[in-house]
């Protein structure tokens, strides 16, 4: 079968997929008896577009059901291209995608960031959930329960969780990655601390996020550790009065042996500057 370059399709479980994609957005694919749920929208229509052809390989069932782990553009604005099925998000995320000046900033800084996708990025007509829920909703396709959870804030005010019990596997969206620093902008730092607690209660040894590979349960563990080290550390440094600029070297020394190989490590000083902001305005 010949899926877009670039993917890789990993079966999970009878009739659920990972759909990895490069350095770009994965998905999740669950087949039900009368239709499919897929998680995460992609960056723009043309990549729902392909998303789609790939379904199309695997099963002839319409797309029933998408869902949004949470706003971020690179998840939601494919959004479009199922006009036909229900789309499902946390109230929060419907907030952040209806937000004018989200919108516009995250429009500007895509279209002026010469990506191959930056001129279709103008065209994207950016479409919210039409199913919103507050803390948890339960979906049944093909004889599972698919439990959607929000346990808090985290990357950004509408992080869900996509928790499989029977098969002990949990969809992260951006909130725990494996050995990958995530984006901190939107971010709420000290409700991360909480809902990381939360998902690592989760009976769960395999998990798929946003971006990069499949996990276990250890390497959840690892990235709630990331949380806490970098949003402990930070806080401490402010408790002593540090800056910005002092407080940066130490929050990132002190995490330097453990976390230096991870992804997006190397550009650790300019995340920095969120997570201190965020925090010493709270
Ligand atoms: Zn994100």
């Amino acid at each position: 079968m010949k899926f877009t370059p670039g993917t890789e399709i990993v079966e999970l479980a009878d009739g659920m997929y990972a759909r990895l994609h490069e350095n770009l957005t994965n998905a999740g694919i669950i087949i039900g008896d009368e239709g499919v749920m897929i998680i995460d929208s992609l960056r723009m229509p043309s990549f729902a577009r392909d998303l789609k052809d790939d379904v199309k390989l695997i099963t002839d069932k319409p797309i029933k059901y998408v869902l949004d782990t949470h706003a971020h553009w690179d998840h939601s604005w494919g959004n479009e291209e199922f006009p036909d099925a229900t789309i499902i998000g946390h109230k929060n995320c419907y907030l952040e995608m209806t937000d004018p000046d989200w919108n516009s900033e995250w429009r500007s800084k895509i279209m002026s960031s010469n990506d191959p996708w930056s001129s279709e990025a103008n065209l994207v007509n950016i479409t919210p959930p039409n199913l919103t829920f507050d803390t948890s909703m339960s979906i049944y396709i093909g004889g599972r329960e698919l439990e959607i959870l929000h346990l808090g804030k985290a990357h950004t005010s509408g992080d869900i969780f996509i928790h499989v019990p029977s098969e002990k596997l949990v969809f992260t969206g951006d909130v725990i990655q494996k050995e990958r620093v995530p984006y901190l902008g939107d971010s709420y730092p000290h409700d991360w601390l909480d809902t990381d607690d939360r998902v690592s209660e989760l009976p769960i040894n395999r998990f798929v996020s946003g971006h990069g590979d499949i996990g276990n349960h250890d390497d959840l563990m690892e990235a709630r550790a990331f949380i806490h080290n970098l949003v402990g550390e930070t806080i401490n440094t402010i408790q002593d009065g540090k800056g910005k600029e002092e407080a940066q070297n130490q929050v990132i020394e002190s995490m330097t042996s453990r976390f230096s190989n991870w992804v997006g490590f190397d550009t650790m000083d300019e995340k920095f500057g969120d997570v201190y902001t965020k925090l010493t305005a709270s």
